[in-house]
């Protein structure tokens, strides 16, 4: 099982290996162990109601397995970490959800710079590797330079892509892509959009209109979309969340750059107040640098 060893050294170094200090100076679990604990995970950006209610599930923890060594105390911290995260997202669809048949349409949105080409390129290579035949198109006509660069994923993980020129009509791009993946038999079309976020409105109705031309061509589709956002935002990917959400029919979030932060515990809250399914994070850059979200290789990354 992959964990994430790479990639979560920065939360790691303000969390995971805090908490190992603590421990190894540790002689007995008091008050100051606790308070000490709570700082770890505020700074962790886990939210202060969600820190607290971690330092006090951990009290009775603690007491009824009546933990004293510190190896034994850091096994409930984890133990209880990847229960609270696990308990965040039950009943959540953590998978990416494919067509029965046809061609699996998935929209990828968010402000710009959150790192959606680059998840699109990863998770191409991902799903190619897998053996499915995959599509791109690029309906970002917005951004400079977003189609080439797009342009350049689909070289390197060699599929293939519908793109038009700069300044051209996202839903052009969109109609085209869909037709082209129904016809040409494609299992799954990744379309890039430029999420502009000048008002709630203009978002919406750009939104709307992307996903009327793929319904009319799929009455299914779009079977996700996906919202990429920030981890290295903090706060602020929070809200740009809510107003997508406001926005459109959000179906899970894959968080970028979380490789960049050192307030890995951000993933809580998102999940927490949004009430969606975290599906994959990006912990690098490169190719294989996004990985599907699992609660307990996350908990464990943040230790190793
Ligand atoms: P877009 O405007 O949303 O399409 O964003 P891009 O895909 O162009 O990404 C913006 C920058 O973030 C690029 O320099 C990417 O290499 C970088 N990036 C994307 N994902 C990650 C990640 O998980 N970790 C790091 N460190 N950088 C990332």
């Amino acid at each position: 099982e992959a964990r994430y060893d790479r990639g979560l050294e920065k939360s790691r170094s303000t969390f995971g290996s805090r908490l190992n200090r603590l421990l190894a100076n540790f002689r007995h679990v008091d008050e100051a162990f606790f308070d000490d604990l709570e700082e770890a995970l505020i700074e962790s950006d886990v939210g202060f109601e969600t820190a607290m209610k971690i330092s006090d599930s951990l009290r009775e923890e603690v007491k009824i397995q009546n933990a004293k060594r510190p190896q034994d105390v850091q096994n409930v911290v984890i133990e209880k970490l990847v229960d609270i995260y696990e308990e965040a997202g039950k009943n959540e669809n953590n998978q990416i959800e494919f067509a029965p048949e046809g061609p699996t349409i998935i929209l990828f949105v968010g402000v710009n710079g959150v790192g959606k080409t680059t998840t699109i390129g990863k998770m191409a290579a991902m799903y190619k590797k897998q053996g499915k035949k995959v599509l791109l198109a690029a309906a970002d006509t917005f951004r400079a330079g977003a189609i080439q660069q797009l342009n350049e994923w689909a070289v390197r993980d060699g599929v293939d892509i519908v793109k038009h020129k700069e300044g051209g009509d996202p839903a052009a791009v969109v109609f085209d892509g869909v037709k082209k993946a129904k016809a040409d038999n494609y299992d799954v079309l990744f379309v890039d959009t430029a999420g502009r976020l000048q008002n709630k409105v203009n978002l919406m109705n750009e939104l709307s209109k992307m996903k009327k031309i793929i319904t009319r061509e799929i009455p299914e589709a779009p079977h996700e979309v996906l919202l990429v956002l920030d981890a290295t935002t903090g706060q602020n990917a929070l809200n740009q969340a809510k107003l997508f959400k406001e926005s459109t029919d959000v179906t899970g979030i894959i968080l970028t750059k979380l490789d960049g932060t050192a307030r890995g515990g951000i993933v809580l809250p998102i999940r927490n107040e949004l009430h969606l399914p975290v599906k994959f994070v990006g912990l690098g850059e490169q190719v294989d640098d996004l990985r599907p979200f699992k609660p307990q290789d996350f908990v464990y990354g943040l230790f190793k």
